[in-house]
């Protein structure tokens, strides 16, 4: 196609707008017109990544095949365009600085003063064009995070504002995404807010090729020809995105509102076909007209927040679509469950998933949930610590090992089942050093794994510290807990799984960071169906 082409998404008026599923759906569209084109991100934090936040700052933690703990829009970015992200595909500002340092450390700027301008600033752009050099794509998409007007994303701004001149106008654009108010008492849709925030990005040195508005109404003719003029872009550049039902709608409103097109004449390129979406619209069919529903309880500490469990929350929505089952999703607080009260919260579910998690804060709850779902043979998945929390559960309630415990959670137990890997004992810095990334998987033929992935090896990713405790394995194995999945390099236990029940899995792996529109997680989409199974035959009843 020619020099790799650069986008770049920028914020104004307030963040949470969705730039992450604004890149991504014109990603999509892209995409589906037979380009190659990938999405990376920009965050104005000083965390050299997000590894170490609590998920309440920014949600979950996105981990992609090569180890690298992201923003959760990377999720977003793989759950659209069904091709994977990388290290590459998120930058903040922490790594930006911890790699001039570095640079200044070893002596690299020849005894200049390293400045925000040019050393941070091309730190940035390198990182910009990083994976377009890599002749890899034709579209390079670049989230900015944050919002413009703030301070820290100035460098970013400044960048975005050099790389222009240096890649040319045929190669370089940029979309604002803004907010456009209703004010409820006036009964108007406001622009100022948006004026604004373009004005701001003016300071900058950038002026928005295309303006996408978020909106709770239409936006009229009039109100476009306002934004337009005040904001000095084409009106058929002035792009309303309203509030969708479904992030997954969020395409085919870009398509309807020709933002694709606006994109590709504005860089040069050819309009004339259409993308070819059937497949995702087939998706959206079965997601609108679900043939059945299913309640699945989500048991975690950070239920407060739906963004903790983003990746959990989408692989049900793919797996659901996939059995045209509705999924309703009641994320159930660890801390307020406990075996006294839990029946009140489990009985009218059709599947228990015991979530991923980090320390002692809830687990009595987890452990709970995970007893009542082997007990009364409700389909059950347990990820991570959820999968830590079925073993520890089936160790003390079924082999009877009293008091058994994950390290993680009492160092001093008699029976360690979950124990901390030999290489994370001398680990003393806490980012990045977990076991992070895609690791291989060999599943046992004949086991409920295998009939879910209809296949012996496998790939999945992973981040935790902890694992099943192999001097306990053959005990577990007699009383009816299996290791069905082994990292046959290491000889890992991967996945367990119960005997004599219709469907209870452990993964010590994390399967929705896999999950794709296209690809729903073949373990998704298998829990989904047993707790179909579970329905009906209760209905039975
Ligand atoms: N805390 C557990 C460990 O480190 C589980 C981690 C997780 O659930 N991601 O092994």
């Amino acid at each position: 196609m020619g020099a790799v082409k650069y986008i770049f998404v920028t914020g104004g008026v307030t963040s949470s707008l969705g730039k992450g599923i604004i890149s991504a759906s014109l990603a999509k569209l892209l995409q589906a017109r037979g380009y190659s084109v990938t999405i990376q991100k920009f965050d104005p934090y000083i965390n050299v990544d997000p590894g170490t936040l609590n998920p309440y700052e920014h949600g979950e933690c996105y981990v992609t095949n090569d180890g690298a703990e992201t923003d959760l829009d990377l999720g977003h970015y793989e759950r659209f365009l069904n091709i994977p992200t990388s290290q590459d595909n998120n930058v903040t500002t922490g790594r930006i600085y911890y790699n001039v340092i570095m640079k200044e450390r070893r002596g690299d700027y020849l005894g200049k003063t390293v400045q925000v301008i040019p050393h941070i600033t091309d730190e940035i752009k390198k990182n910009f064009y990083k994976l377009g050099e890599s002749g890899d794509y034709d579209f390079i998409i670049t989230e900015i995070g944050g919002c413009v007007g703030d301070i820290e994303s100035l460098p970013f701004l400044e960048a975005v504002r050099q790389a222009r001149i240096e890649l040319g106008t045929s190669n370089f654009l940029n979309i604002h995404l803004t907010l456009i108010p209703f004010l409820q008492a006036a009964g108007e849709l406001k622009t100022k807010p948006t004026q604004h925030s373009v004005k701001q990005l003016l300071e900058n040195g950038i002026q928005p090729d295309i303006l996408v508005c978020r909106s709770e109404q239409h936006l009229p003719q009039d109100i476009r020809k306002k934004l337009a003029l005040f904001c000095n872009v084409q009106i058929n550049s002035v792009i309303e995105a309203l509030d969708a039902e479904s992030i997954y709608d969020v395409p085919l409103l870009m398509r309807k509102e020709k933002l694709d097109e606006r994109v590709l004449s504005k860089l040069k390129l050819p309009t004339k076909t259409q993308p070819d979406i059937d497949q995702w619209k087939e998706f959206l069919g079965r997601l609108k007209n679900p043939t059945n529903e299913v309640h699945i309880a989500v048991i975690g500490k950070y239920v407060e927040l739906p963004d903790a469990y983003k990746s959990i929350n989408e692989s049900f929505v793919h797996g659901g679509a996939e059995n045209e089952c509705k999924v309703k999703v009641h994320h159930i607080s660890s801390e307020i469950v406990s075996e006294e009260n839990i029946k009140e919260y489990l009985e009218e579910m059709d599947g228990i998933l015991v979530a991923p998690g980090f320390g002692e804060r809830g687990i009595d709850g987890k452990l709970a949930a995970v007893k009542y779902a082997r007990e009364n043979n409700i389909p059950f998945f347990g990820i991570c610590l959820g999968m830590q929390c079925a073993v520890v559960e089936f160790a003390r309630n079924v082999i009877g090992l009293s008091g058994a415990a994950s390290t993680e959670i009492n160092p001093d137990t008699k029976y360690p089942v979950i124990d901390l890997m030999e290489d994370q004992k001398d680990i003393e810095n806490m980012g990045g050093t977990m076991r992070l990334g895609a690791y291989a998987c060999k599943i046992k033929k004949g086991t409920k794994a295998f009939n879910t992935y209809h296949k012996a090896n496998i790939e999945e990713r992973h981040r935790h510290r902890f694992e099943f405790n192999n001097k306990f394995l053959e005990k577990f194995e007699e009383n009816g807990m299996i290791a069905s999945g082994i990292n046959p390099d290491r000889n890992l236990v991967e996945i367990v799984e119960l005997k004599d029940h219709p469907w209870f899995v452990g993964s010590q792996f994390h399967p929705e960071l896999k999950s794709t529109v296209l690809k729903p997680h073949p373990l998704f989409t298998g829990f989904v169906k047993a707790a179909i199974e579970y329905k009906k035959n209760k209905n039975k009843e």
